[in-house]
């Protein structure tokens, strides 16, 4: 355990000296386990976690202009539109130039998403999109997955039927292709979201680790 601690330490150190910020994507529909991946992610590496769904809920818990506007849209189990969740999550990342690395979770869901993204990192020299970790999972497994977190976290999306059949709805007409762009073909990596926590966060390490090297 502290073994590896200390060798992703010393791997940070040779890419801190050489390279730029690293950019981790995790995509896939909701319930899939990106949240959960990425806080063992991030801890594990002392990366940034980004969760634009996170974000959105901070902003509407707050009652925030935008938080009361993307509330409109996250109620319905819809997509808040590009423009309000670019200029968001730009503004974000600007708070953060001097990490190691960015998690995305839930972040670029469209095209535009993925252009703004590439853009800003452009803009202020960050670095480039590292890794997209594609998570694969069984719809009726995140309905159940979904539904079961609704009883503990409250969150209103979770806990209606309607709503995260929408939002699976929404994944599937409106996210899920996003990536097919010969472009990031060798940037994608494919995991199996029905493993337990445990071999999914080892997995994406030993990627990252080999991205690191
Ligand atoms: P999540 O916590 O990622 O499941 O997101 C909850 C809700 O926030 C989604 O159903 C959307 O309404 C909204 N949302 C989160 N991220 C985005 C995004 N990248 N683009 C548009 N809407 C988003």
């Amino acid at each position: 355990m502290i073994k590896t601690s200390f060798f992703i330490f010393f791997l940070h150190e040779i890419h801190n000296f050489y390279c730029l910020m690293i950019h981790i994507i995790l995509f896939g529909p909701p319930g899939c386990g990106k949240g959960t991946q990425a806080k063992i992610i991030s801890n594990k590496f002392g990366f940034i976690h980004l969760s634009t769904g996170v974000i959105f809920r901070d902003h509407m818990k707050r009652k925030t202009n935008l938080g009361k506007l993307a509330s409109c849209y996250i109620n319905k189990g819809i997509l808040v539109p590009d423009f309000i969740t670019t200029n968001m999550l730009n503004t974000e990342i600007q708070k953060h130039f001097k990490a190691r690395g960015i998690i995305y979770d839930g972040y670029p869901r469209t095209i535009n998403q993925i252009y703004s993204l590439e853009e800003v990192l452009t803009k202020f020299c960050l670095g480039k999109i590292n890794i997209i970790f594609y998570f694969f999972i069984q719809k009726n497994l995140i309905i159940n997955r979904l539904l079961k977190r609704g009883r503990t976290s409250h969150r209103d999306d979770d806990t209606d039927i309607i709503t995260v059949q929408r939002r699976i709805k929404e994944y599937d007409e409106e996210t899920s292709m996003i990536w097919n762009n010969h472009k990031y073909k060798d940037n994608i990596i494919r995991l199996n979201a029905s493993l337990s926590v445990d071999k999914i966060s080892i997995f994406i390490e030993k990627n990252i680790i080999n991205l690191l090297y």
